[in-house]
């Protein structure tokens, strides 16, 4: 039988067995995936072996530290400096990022020109690198200026609280942990500017409606939570677990997710 889980600390709230075991059970696969808590980093990669894992997802707070103990990176994964997901290739591990994709695949076909990123933090990079990898500018803004210096350095336009000036955004994404502690991440005039120019909102905080979202159906904007992004990138890693097309996976995760 093949092994998977979930790395992340905590993780007892993960959905990603439920979603990677109805994959398998749907096609009689003989694996299973399983929630690891994981206290640290160290000795990682024998920790893997002895287990006999087939592959993993990497969630908060190791999607930065893990990486290390891949022998490669996927171009994107080392492009954003994290990974979401590792595949065993006999004594190799891969790594990859699927948060990116499985953000993306939520806007695809909306005809965005422009973005905003509120937040600079690991999220922020999967979102700003899939944005201008398909041809949509964007910019960045951040409460503080320490993590905005790896945006400036890979050549984006990037505001501090500060020095921001309201501008037209057809897609404005909130990528801080704000949600989780019920705040806005800006204050509301601006957010109130910016959403009544825009056309899209995105909060990659899943599982309640947030203060961010709620504002932006106000301004009647398309508003996205991160549920599905969730969805689409747990497709995504199982499509490099077991080597299937993306579409098969799809159609049976998705029965999944609405159970
Ligand atoms: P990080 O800890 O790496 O970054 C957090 C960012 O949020 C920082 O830029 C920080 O700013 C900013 N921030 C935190 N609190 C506030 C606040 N009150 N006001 C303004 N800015 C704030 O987090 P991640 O990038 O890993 O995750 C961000 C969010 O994305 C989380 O809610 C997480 O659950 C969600 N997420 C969802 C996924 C999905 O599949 N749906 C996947 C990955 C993440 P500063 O630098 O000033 O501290």
């Amino acid at each position: 039988m093949k092994l998977y889980c979930v790395f992340g600390n905590p993780i007892s709230h993960s959905k990603s067995p439920l979603l990677h075991n109805y994959v398998f059970n749907a096609l009689n696969i003989d694996a299973r995936y399983i929630r690891f808590h994981l206290e640290s980093s160290e000795n990682f990669r024998e920790l893997f072996f002895e287990y006999g894992f087939s592959g993993a997802n990497i969630t908060i707070p190791f999607k930065e530290k893990l990486m290390c103990y891949c022998d490669s990176l996927h171009p994107l994964a080392k492009k954003i400096n994290a990974i979401n997901t590792i595949v065993r290739e006999d004594s190799k591990l891969i790594g990859y990022n699927t948060d990116a994709m499985g953000f993306y695949k939520n806007i695809e076909n909306k005809n965005i020109k422009n973005a905003l990123i509120i937040g600079a933090g690991g999220s922020a990079k999967a979102v700003a690198w899939i944005l201008i990898d398909n041809g949509i500018e964007t910019c960045i803004i951040n409460r503080s200026l320490e993590k905005l210096e790896y945006f400036k350095k890979a050549g984006f336009m990037c505001f501090s609280s500060d020095d921001f000036k309201i501008s037209k955004y057809d897609l404005i994404v909130n990528a801080t942990s704000s949600s989780i502690n019920n705040m806005l991440p800006l204050p509301k005039e601006t957010l109130d500017a910016l959403f009544s120019q825009s056309k899209i909102a995105f909060d990659l905080m899943y599982g309640k409606t947030s203060l961010f979202l709620e504002l932006a159906k106000k301004h009647n904007l398309i508003a996205i939570d991160g549920s599905k992004m969730l969805l689409y990138q747990a497709i995504d890693a199982n499509r490099l677990f077991l080597k299937l097309p993306y579409e098969k996976i799809a159609k049976i995760m998705n029965k999944a997710y609405y159970l």
